[in-house]
């Protein structure tokens, strides 16, 4: 097929939409892939330079991972073209004009992601009435600041460091990227009696032996200094961190850091995806190949849209972080069971069992994937 279907397989989409507002620069795409389980759940992205295909692969990889983490919601996504850093009052008009445009679909829940916040979040849902990734003031539970995606990745670590008989006391932690995941991450793992070797940000990088101080790293990114010049250890450049030997090396920056050209660098046993697709494919095989264990982005990765669910069930903060700690762990169990049983690489595994919740949700619907969702008026 062509003219924009090349992309719709036995899962989806089943809904693209354009969104077109010449007098205020409005361009925006959403995309809903599947609501077999419940109304999608995705993010908003804000960036100058995202395109329908790329919104439809964020669309599917939210159907995967809301099926694999067992939540009554499918997968969409949606994207605005522009500068996230554009003057406030130019953004919330966009956000808010978009938000009105798509009033109509109750099959889609705005969530935050790139380039877009709690704040964004609060514009939206006063537009509409709904959307999670909140400010606390008005009902959400404030995802980044308690670290539910770091504490999900801890779990799935916790998980695999079991089946590779490493045990997390004293197990070597390395941390790409410093930011909401990545510094949470370390903190319950060293909290944990995990030792943290080595961390990075997009501008430097710092290692020691020994254990570096997770508080005081966090302090020192909070005072707006880069690792890089952390004092406690040796200091380089950001991409130095791919070297640092370790028990468990978390990508938590940006897509495709390790690739072809710096896969054999990596000194690990055991790798944990908090970032979206922080490997190419081949480089994801190669690590399968030189057995070292990935659990994938969307099993280890999904504390933050668990967290989303559980504000729009109107759950509470510690429901929340129950609810990751035992899906997620439960999840990388039955992943690295299947995985084992059936000699797939874990991501086979994890998309093996994904798929089959979706067509299972897919099984109880006339048209499987139109939406089911709650009538909000
Ligand atoms: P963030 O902006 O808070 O932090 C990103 C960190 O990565 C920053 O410390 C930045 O300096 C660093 N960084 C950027 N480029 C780098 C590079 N080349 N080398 C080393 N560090 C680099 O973002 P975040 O919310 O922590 O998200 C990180 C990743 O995890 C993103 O890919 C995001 O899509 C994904 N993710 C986030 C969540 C969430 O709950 N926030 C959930 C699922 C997936």
């Amino acid at each position: 097929m062509s003219d924009g279907f090349e992309f719709c397989d036995a899962l989806g989409p089943t809904k693209v939409i354009h969104v077109y507002e010449p007098t205020i620069n409005l361009l925006g795409i959403l995309v809903v892939d599947n609501t077999a389980a419940g109304p999608s759940i995705g993010g908003l992205r804000m960036a100058p330079d995202v395109s329908v295909r790329e919104c439809f692969r964020l669309a599917r990889a939210m159907t995967l991972k809301n099926a694999a983490a067992g939540l009554p919601h499918g997968g969409g996504k949606s994207v605005l073209f522009g500068d996230p850093k554009m003057p406030a009052e130019q953004k919330e008009e966009l956000i808010r004009a978009f938000a009105q445009a798509l009033r109509g679909n109750r099959d889609y829940i705005f969530g935050p992601d790139m380039g877009t916040n709690e704040v964004c979040m609060a514009w939206v849902r006063d537009e509409i009435g709904v959307s999670v990734g909140l400010p606390r003031e008005i009902g959400g539970i404030p995802l980044d600041e308690i670290g539910a995606t770091g504490w999900g990745l801890y779990h799935a670590a916790r998980i695999a460091a079991q089946h590779s008989d490493i045990d997390l006391q004293g197990a070597r932690v390395v941390v790409q990227g410093f930011g909401a995941v990545g510094k949470h991450a370390a903190r319950f793992l060293t909290h944990a009696g995990a030792i943290l070797v080595g961390a990075s940000d997009s501008q430097g990088m710092i290692s020691n032996p020994l254990g570096l101080d997770v508080q005081q790293l966090i302090a020192h990114k909070e005072n707006g200094h880069s690792l890089g010049t952390f004092a406690n250890g040796q200091t380089g450049e950001p991409d130095n961190v791919v070297d640092i030997e370790c028990d468990i090396w978390i990508p938590a920056a940006r897509p495709d850091v390790i690739n072809e050209n710096n896969v054999e660098r990596l000194n690990t046993r055991i790798m944990i995806q908090g970032a979206n697709i922080p490997c190419t494919a081949s480089a994801e095989e190669r690590l399968y190949q030189r057995g070292i264990l990935v659990i994938p982005d969307f099993i280890a990765n999904a504390g933050g849209v668990i967290c989303a669910a559980m504000e729009y069930q109107g759950s509470t903060q510690s429901a929340a972080l129950q609810a990751i700690e035992e899906k997620i762990a439960n999840n990388t169990e039955e992943v690295l069971t299947l995985a084992k049983q059936e000699n797939l690489a874990p991501r086979q595994a994890a998309t093996q069992m994904a798929e089959k919740r979706v067509r299972n949700a897919m099984t109880y619907r006339r048209f499987s994937s139109f939406s089911n969702a709650p009538n909000y008026s």
